[in-house]
């Protein structure tokens, strides 16, 4: 079995980054900026905002936070982006999920100059990673590609089957495996809450990608021998044998499934430091775009 380590494959391609933006900067234009808007105060959307921060930092890419209040109307957001999409300083733009109920996120989303929409959640964005075209692919489906390239995990004819359907994970991944491309090339089908006979379709998959939110649902029954396992699911725990007094699991049930499979990504230290370093690659892209390159 080979563990496919995120955490290390994000760690080369941040190295691969830092030395661009460098090499950008060296060649005396600015270095990439990437906004992100925060709205409320919901400590899980302040967290991932710090994390991109920090993230962009460690490759000499500029960050800003918009910071806004709960109570932020829809307007007011919406000049904010308005504002950052005419600011050419800024490259890349990103509207930090969920907003405050009384905020219509589509309305928010299409309202993000599609050429800084490195988040890729813009119809527009969606619609060109539909057919093919160049774009910004959403992070955590243009990590798990990374991820199959970089291990040279071969899906053409292969049997994939995706769990789950969500616009951010389950139906682009089902887009970008169906797509004919490397990697790419595969028969995919994808699984929902309302889809009969899961066992029988799971088994019968070359690889799987479990994206549906619930803690340690593939077991080994569910596996064919030698299947290729990614891993999206991230659930926090308690648990007595750490400091923080939790730990993190995935939607897979790794210690029994990955006796079967032939590949498998952990949890942590799969899915989730490449999903990280995707908004910096295509950050980066969106940098180059406005240079011609
Ligand atoms: P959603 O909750 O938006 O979607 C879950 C999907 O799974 C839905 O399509 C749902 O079906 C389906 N589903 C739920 N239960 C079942 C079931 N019993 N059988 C079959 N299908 C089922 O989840 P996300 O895509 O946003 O996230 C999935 C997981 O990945 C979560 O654990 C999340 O925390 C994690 N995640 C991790 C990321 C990372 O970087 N590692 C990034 C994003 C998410 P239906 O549509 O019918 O409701």
């Amino acid at each position: 079995m080979k563990l496919i380590d995120g955490k290390k494959t994000a760690a080369k391609i941040r190295e691969e980054i830092k030395a661009e933006v460098a090499q950008i900067i060296d060649n005396n234009d600015s270095a990439p900026h990437l906004a992100a808007i925060l709205v409320g105060d919901d400590p899980a959307s302040d967290t991932y905002v710090s994390h991109k921060e920090k993230d962009c930092k460690s490759v000499g890419i500029i960050s800003s936070v918009y910071r806004l209040g709960k109570h932020t109307t829809e307007k007011e957001l919406l000049d904010t982006i308005d504002f950052i999409n005419n600011d050419e300083e800024i490259h890349g733009l990103i509207v930090q999920l969920p907003l405050p109920d009384h905020i219509d996120m589509n309305r928010v989303i299409s309202y993000i100059d599609p050429v800084k929409d490195v988040d890729g959640f813009h119809p527009l964005n969606i619609g060109k990673m539909t057919i093919g075209q160049s774009t910004y692919l959403p992070a955590t489906p243009y990590g798990i590609m990374e991820l199959l390239k970089r291990y040279e995990i071969d899906t053409s004819g292969k049997h994939c089957v995706i769990l789950g359907r969500s616009n951010i994970v389950g139906t682009p991944m089902s887009i970008l495996l169906s797509r004919k491309s490397d990697p790419g090339n595969a028969t995919v089908t994808m699984c929902h809450s309302q889809t009969k006979n899961l066992k029988e379709i799971t088994r019968s998959a070359d690889i799987i990608i479990a994206a549906i939110g619930q803690p340690e649902f593939v077991t080994k029954d569910m596996v064919k021998k030698d299947a290729v396992i990614i891993d999206v699911g991230i659930h926090r725990i308690p648990s007595d044998k750490t400091k923080s007094g939790f730990r993190l699991i995935g939607d897979v049930k790794f210690d029994e499934v990955a006796k079967n499979a032939s590949a498998i990504t952990p949890v942590p230290g799969g899915v989730g430091p490449m999903t990280r370093v995707a908004l910096l690659l295509n950050t980066l892209k969106a940098f180059k775009r406005t240079r011609g390159l």
